[in-house]
């Protein structure tokens, strides 16, 4: 069973929605199902592309970008190609200048055979070039591929740069059902951050009045809903389950672009997993696949929202605290290491912390208590049935099964919000004076995880 909808009725037009802004996608055409790899060289010819530049890694040219570039061939079309060496590749400037040297300047399609690193570094490229590009999806494991913005490795710091939208996504069931496990459970843990940043925004819309559309809500919903109907199956390989899923992470990049930014696919649990990803990367270790982050953070999320709905803040005693900037910036650098100078820099633009903005939000919140709390009691899956269920696909529960020592858990709950202007709940246990106490209990509770 499919989301039963069909994708391509949200593309390359413009949706007069009830939220009062126009969403337009460009892209121009999904094709997750059986055969879709057959289909290629059929969508190329489509779309009138001659000269074509295959890039893909070694690891995804053995097991999908052989049976692309077959196809092709198959088909009389000339390509050249680009095979990328390293043995796991990382988004930053080095490769990016790789891409860039070996894609000749008559290219008229940069084609794209992998999911989450090649899709951002082709997305990313190819928009710098002016070329466009197409993505073959080797695995379903995570949400990028239809999205606007590149997320890269700059200068170590995770930062999303805007680009494009694909040509067009193609996703052939065989090729995807076959995908490592464990990028199919980072697929899986993608899609559950859904729930908690979901939440983010509808608070952020309760507390700050920020944007919300109710109708790329009500999608995101769906295909979440749709997954979560035949979440047994995935661990299976279920190819109907394997196209919920993949359809799922297609439709949050849709979701995004027609938001016009991040905002419906990534939440505090996003922030959780670019600030891991951020320190491995910086202490010289190879970060985990972005899902399987992200489902850790999903899970960490969820139970610092169960453990918030049962508070009873002092609101009148969280406006009265000093915000005491050195001490601060100290704790950014002990945290963020070479990366501190940027967040401290986001902090003076943004002033995400200034008291003046907090005490804003706080009184919005004191407002607006009980129904924050009803929210998140009715909204939100228990935080056990998410554990369970990332583990019947062996994936981790908690950040130390994914090699990140455990005191990066509680730097994360009290510094994660700092890498982006979001509001999400990281910020308001902030704004309550709860970070610390809060990283500490989720410390433990982690560690709970693990016995
Ligand atoms: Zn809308
Ligand atoms: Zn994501």
């Amino acid at each position: 069973m499919s989301i039963d909808f069909d994708l391509n009725n949200y593309l390359n037009r413009e949706i007069h929605c009830s939220c009062g802004r126009i969403h337009y996608n460009p892209i121009k055409l999904i094709d997750i199902d059986e055969g879709a790899m057959k289909r290629l060289p059929e969508h190329i010819r489509k779309f009138g592309y001659e000269r074509i530049f295959l890039v893909t890694d070694q690891n995804i040219w053995e097991a999908a970008g052989k049976y692309a570039a077959q196809e092709l061939e198959n088909a009389g079309i000339s390509f050249g190609k680009l095979i990328l060496a390293q043995e796991e590749v990382i988004p930053d400037e080095a490769v990016i200048g790789e891409i860039l040297t070996a894609v000749p300047m008559d290219t008229e399609l940069i084609l794209a055979v992998g999911s989450g690193t090649i899709n951002d570094l082709c997305k990313f490229v190819s928009h710098r070039m002016g070329k466009d590009y197409m993505i073959v999806a080797s695995a379903p494991s995570m949400d990028g591929f239809a999205s606007l913005g590149a997320p890269l490795m700059l200068k170590h710091v995770k930062t999303t740069i805007d680009a494009h939208t694909p040509v067009a996504i193609i996703g052939d069931l065989e090729v995807l059902c076959a995908a490592p496990i464990h990028m199919i459970a980072a697929g899986l843990g993608d899609t559950l951050g859904k729930y908690t940043c979901l939440m983010d925004w509808k608070l952020s819309r309760l507390i700050n009045d920020e944007y919300y559309c109710e109708e790329i809500v009500g999608l995101v919903e769906k295909a979440l809903q749709t997954v979560m109907e035949q979440k047994d199956l995935v661990v299976k390989r279920n190819p109907q389950a394997i196209k919920a899923v993949t359809e799922a992470l297609v439709l949050t990049g849709l979701a995004m672009s027609f938001a016009g930014n991040s905002r419906p696919a990534s939440g505090c649990e996003h922030h959780f997993s670019h600030f891991w990803e951020m320190k491995a990367l910086m202490n010289g270790r190879m970060p985990a696949l972005h899902g399987t982050q992200v489902g850790v953070g999903m899970v960490l999320a969820l139970w610092l929202y169960h453990r918030l709905e049962q508070e009873e803040p002092d609101f009148e005693e969280a406006m009265k605290r000093p915000f005491d900037m050195q001490a601060w910036e100290e704790k950014m650098h002990s945290y963020y290491m070479d990366a501190a100078d940027a967040i401290i820099s986001l902090e003076k633009k943004a002033g995400k912390n200034d008291p003046e903005h907090r005490n804003k939000r706080l009184k919005r919140m004191k407002e607006n208590w009980p129904q924050i709390r009803m929210m998140i009691r009715e909204e939100l899956p228990a935080t056990e049935e998410m554990v369970e269920l990332l583990r019947s696909m062996g994936a981790p529960v908690e950040a130390t099964g994914m090699g990140v020592p455990a005191e990066e858990i509680h730097q994360a709950v009290e510094a994660a919000k700092e890498v982006r202007d979001r509001f999400t709940m990281l910020q308001m246990l902030w704004d309550l004076g709860l970070s610390e106490a809060y990283g500490k209990a989720a410390e433990q509770y982690c560690g709970s995880l693990r016995e």
